[in-house]
């Protein structure tokens, strides 16, 4: 399977390639020339989420070294359960999709840990490490500091702002060592991102060193996150013999749009739909027909608080008119107060404690015509609410219980360094053995 650039200026490349570039050297971002498409019997005999993700990730690596070691890569990406819970069963089914059951609690474990185990894989025989850059305002560098961590011939080195992440998340970030350094920047994350985009842009040491980044964008953390949308829909098929409906938190839309794929290849999904905060360019548009992204809102569901969604580039070049749009996806958004009445109020009336971006889901789902709730819907809960626990907490008047892997986290010993927002002391840290 070849990849093209949305923006279709460049040849198309394998799918080695895809990773190691993240981005197009035209600004586009890679996608799939065709998509594959399945039977739901090509899946028989599969039943665990990584036997699911090697059937439907086979066809995007032909033709790429990596191909035989897809099973493998399988087995170690999605070695933890996304399991789909029943909420309520009676007339409708009403199902939660929770994917925080990875090392840092949150759905990006998934992506995160696919696209490690593909980068250890390459280039094998380079004598230099492998030099993972990510700055990140909290969730994100979590996530590929864990999969990363311990793996031969990587090393992480995670940029975030000082006094500007929580307690928790800052926990996640330091508490590696080994192979991962995590500066703590004097600094917002602008500045992070800035030191990071630099370095990049020195050619000198971008020759002395092998760069790489992790960001979302890249194919390597995409894909992968169909897999769940398939199993998820074929369990439910097997059940019920019903499409499943999911109601996706977006943000970047990197999480939508792997339903949206999953889609397409054929698995049992119906109804699909984007739940966003107040960040609402994607709700705008598919009311409007007007693209108008703009400068992020802090909310409450700050993971997903994103102005400029990167991969609606991705969702256009698959659906290119508004009409097409439309036919495929709706988009709802839903402000701070709607996410903490969301909260406090699945917890009396459900027994249910959401994080504030899994609050946006349920609240859309509960606003949601009654005419389009027919059928069977999963919810999907893209992080533990502990680990937004100074939000949820409150709500709920009682404390959030920790999950054993986020908890062995936080009792670990931290290793940081500070740093100015300086490109100088970011080398310093690369180019030391
Ligand atoms: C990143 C993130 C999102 C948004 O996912 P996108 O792929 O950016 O749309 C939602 N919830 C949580 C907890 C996240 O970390």
């Amino acid at each position: 399977m070849k990849f093209r650039s949305t923006r279709q200026l460049e040849e198309s490349i394998e799918f080695c390639q895809a990773l190691e570039r993240g981005i197009a050297p035209d600004g586009g971002l890679y996608v799939p020339v065709c998509f594959p498409e399945f039977a739901t019997r090509d899946f028989d005999g599969a039943e665990r989420l990584d036997d699911v993700a090697e059937v439907l990730l086979e066809p995007f690596l032909q033709g790429s070294g990596l191909l035989p070691e897809l099973g493998a890569i399988c087995q170690e990406a999605f070695s933890f359960p996304t399991p789909l819970r029943m909420l309520e069963s009676d007339g409708k089914r009403l199902f939660v999709l929770e994917l925080f059951h990875g090392p840092t609690a949150a759905f990006k474990d998934v992506g995160a840990r696919f696209l490690a185990a593909c980068f250890q894989r390459l280039n094998r025989e380079d004598p230099r490490p492998l030099t993972i850059l990510v700055a990140t305002s909290g969730d994100t560098g979590g996530a590929v500091a864990a999969a990363f961590h311990g793996r031969v011939g990587t090393r992480v080195v995670v940029l975030f702002p000082r006094g500007l992440v929580s307690a928790r998340q800052e926990k996640q970030l330091t508490c590696w060592g080994g192979n991962v350094h995590a500066l703590r920047v004097a600094g917002n994350f602008d500045d992070c991102q800035g030191m990071v985009k630099q370095a990049f842009a020195d050619a000198e040491l971008c020759r002395r060193t092998r760069l790489s980044s992790a960001n979302s964008i890249n194919l390597g953390r995409l894909l992968p996150q169909s897999a769940y949308y398939a199993a998820s829909s074929l369990v439910h098929w097997r059940e019920h013999g019903e499409l499943l409906n999911f109601v996706v938190p977006t943000g970047n839309l990197g999480n939508g749009l792997a339903c949206v794929w999953a889609r397409a290849m054929g698995l049992p999904i119906g109804k699909i739909v984007f739940a966003t905060n107040a960040n609402r360019p994607i709700p705008e548009y598919l009311a409007t027909g007007q693209w108008t992204p703009g400068p992020s809102v802090a909310t409450l569901a700050s993971a997903m608080d994103v102005g400029n969604p990167s991969n609606m580039e991705r969702l256009r070049d698959l659906l290119p008119d508004i009409e097409s749009v439309r036919g495929a996806v709706s988009a709802y958004s839903v402000d701070d107060d709607a996410i903490r009445s969301q909260i406090a109020r699945d917890f009396h009336r459900r027994g249910e404690t959401w994080c504030p971006h899994t609050a946006t889901a349920a609240s859309v789902y509960d606003g949601l015509p009654e005419s389009m709730r027919d059928g069977s819907w999963a919810l999907v809960a893209t992080a533990h609410p502990a680990k937004f626990e100074t939000i949820v907490e409150p709500l709920i008047g009682q404390p959030v219980p920790v999950p054993a892997s986020l908890a062995g986290l936080l009792d670990m010993p931290s290793h940081v360094q500070d740093v100015a927002a300086s490109l100088d002391e970011l080398k310093q840290v690369i180019e030391k053995k």
